[in-house]
C-alpha cells in the first residue's frame, strides 16, 4: 500500500483561509470521521522551541492549532495542547513562558481546549529498542492517555539536523531537561536519530498536519528566517509526510539522518514511487531556492565516502558566541549539555563541545553563531559569492 500525502494551498493565517485549507486537506484524506469520534479526548502537539512569536516562524503558528482544536471541539471532542519547551531558563525549561508566547494559550482559550504542560503533567515510561546507553526513558504522560494525537510540526531547516518535521516534532514528548541529556548521551547526528526513531516507534500518533504555510529556511530551527511556502500537508505516515516536505524544499530525504533512520527502523515510506498525493496537488510541489543551513548538502552524492568527508570537513561550521551581541543571558551556558561554554569569557572549549547546536538554537538574541573554520573553504566560498554577483 502506498503511503498517502495530502498537501493543499493555504495562502496566510487569516482564521477563514487556514479553516477552507484544513477541510480541504482532511477531506481529502477520508474527513475527520477517519481519526475522530465524539466523545474522544484528542491531543494535539505542535512544535513549541521556545518562548518564540509566531512571526518568528519557529513554532507551529496558533492560528492552525486554533482552527484544528475549533473544529474538533464542534465535532464533541475534548481537545489538549500540550508541549515541552527546549532548553532551560533559570534552571527550569521555559514552558509556561512559551505556552504564552507562542500563542497557544489564547489559541486554547479561543476554542474551549485545555493546555498540557508536559514538564507537569506526569510521564510514562518506556523501553528503548534503537540504542543501548539507556534501557528506559519517559515521555509525557498526555500522549497515552488521549484517544488520539495529531502531531503538528513547524516546517523547518535545521543547523544539526539538517530538516526538522513530523518525526523530530516529537522529541518534545521528553519532558523539562530530559533533551538536554538525550543530547548529552547521543552526541552524534546518527545515534541522535536513533532516539527520534524511538520515540516514534513508542509513541501513538494518529494523524501529522504539518504548518508550512510560512516556513523556516537557512540557520533554523529558531535562528533561521520565515520564508512563505503557503502549504499545509497531512498524512497518518510521519516518514514520509517527512520524506515530501524535504523534497518539497529541494532536499533528499536519504541525506537527513532522522528521515533516512526512521525509515531503516521500518516506520514508514521514504520512496517517492510509494508515496502518492491527494488534496490540492496530485504530484509532488518543489519550493526552488529554499535555503538549507550553512553546510548542508542538497542531495546524496555518489561519491566515495573519503571524498565526501574530505568535502564535509573543509565546509564543516562549529558554533560561537558573537561577542560583541551576546547580551550575558547564561541561557547557553546553561543549556550545554557537556559544559563547553565558559561562563565568563562564553568561549567555547571545543575539545569538549559535542556539536549539539543547542547554544545556537535556544539563544533568544540569534548570539551563537556558525563559522566555517577553513580558511581554504571560506576563500572557496568568497570566490562563489563574488562570481554570483
Ligand atoms: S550567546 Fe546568547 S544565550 Fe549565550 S549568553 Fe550570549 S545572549 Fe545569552
Ligand atoms: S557548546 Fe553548543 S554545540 Fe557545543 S556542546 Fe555546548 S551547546 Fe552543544
Amino acid at each position: 500500500m502506498p503511503a498517502v500525502v495530502g498537501i493543499v494551498n493555504c495562502r496566510n493565517y487569516e482564521l477563514a483561509e487556514v479553516e477552507q485549507a484544513v477541510e480541504r486537506l482532511i477531506t481529502s484524506l477520508g474527513g475527520w470521521q477517519a481519526f475522530v469520534r465524539p466523545g474522544q479526548t484528542v491531543l494535539l502537539k505542535p512544535n513549541m522551541i521556545g518562548p518564540r512569536p509566531p512571526e518568528q516562524a519557529a513554532t507551529t503558528h496558533p492560528a492552525v492549532v486554533q482552527v484544528i482544536a475549533t473544529k474538533l471541539r464542534e465535532i464533541g471532542c475534548t481537545v489538549w495542547i500540550g508541549d515541552s519547551a527546549g532548553g532551560a531558563i533559570g534552571g527550569i525549561a521555559p514552558t509556561a513562558q512559551a505556552l504564552k508566547v507562542c500563542g497557544f494559550e489564547a489559541a486554547a482559550q479561543a476554542a474551549g481546549a485545555e493546555i498540557k504542560s508536559f514538564d507537569a503533567s506526569g510521564v510514562v515510561e518506556v523501553t528503548s529498542k534503537f540504542f543501548d546507553f539507556k534501557p528506559k526513558y519517559h515521555l509525557a504522560a498526555p500522549v497515552f492517555q488521549a484517544d488520539v494525537v495529531i502531531n503538528l510540526p513547524k516546517l523547518k531547516t535545521h543547523s544539526a539536523a539538517i530538516y526538522t518535521g513530523a518525526l523530530k516534532n516529537l522529541f518534545g514528548l521528553v519532558p523539562g531537561l530530559g533533551k538536554a541529556e538525550f543530547h548529552r548521551q547521543a552526541p552524534t547526528n546518527e545515534l541522535f536519530a536513533e532516539v527520534i526513531a524511538d520515540i516514534n516507534r513508542n509513541t501513538p500518533i494518529t494523524l501529522t498536519i504539518m504548518d508550512a504555510v510560512v516556513g523556516m529556511e537557512g540557520a533554523g530551527p529558531t535562528a533561521g528566517d520565515p520564508r512563505e511556502v503557503g502549504l499545509l500537508l497531512a498524512s497518518t505516515d510521519r516518514v514520509a509526510l517527512d520524506a515530501v516536505a524535504c523534497r518539497l524544499i529541494g532536499l533528499d530525504p536519504a541525506v537527513v539522518p532522522i528521515v533516512q533512520t526512521a525509515y531503516e527502523r521500518g516506520l514508514g515510506e521514504l520512496a517517492a514511487a510509494n508515496i502518492t498525493f491527494t488534496g490540492d496537488y496530485a504530484e509532488q510541489p518543489v519550493v526552488h531556492g529554499y535555503r538549507l543551513p550553512a553546510g548542508k548538502k542538497r542531495s546524496n552524492p555518489k561519491v566515495a565516502k573519503f571524498m565526501l568527508n574530505t568535502v564535509v570537513n573543509l565546509f564543516k561550521t562549529r558554533p560561537q558566541v558573537n561577542q560583541e551581541r551576546c547580551r550575558k543571558c547564561d541561557i547557553c551556558v546553561e543549556n550545554c549539555p557537556v559544559e563547553a561554554i565558559d561562563p565568563q569569557s562564553k568561549l567555547i572549549d571545543y575539545s569538549v563541545c559535542i556539536e549539539c547546536l543547542c547554544c545556537h538554537e535556544l539563544c533568544p538574541h540569534g548570539c551563537v553563531d556558525l563559522v566555517r573554520q577553513n580558511k581554504l573553504a571560506n576563500a572557496l566560498m568568497g570566490l562563489a559569492r563574488r562570481m554570483h554577483k
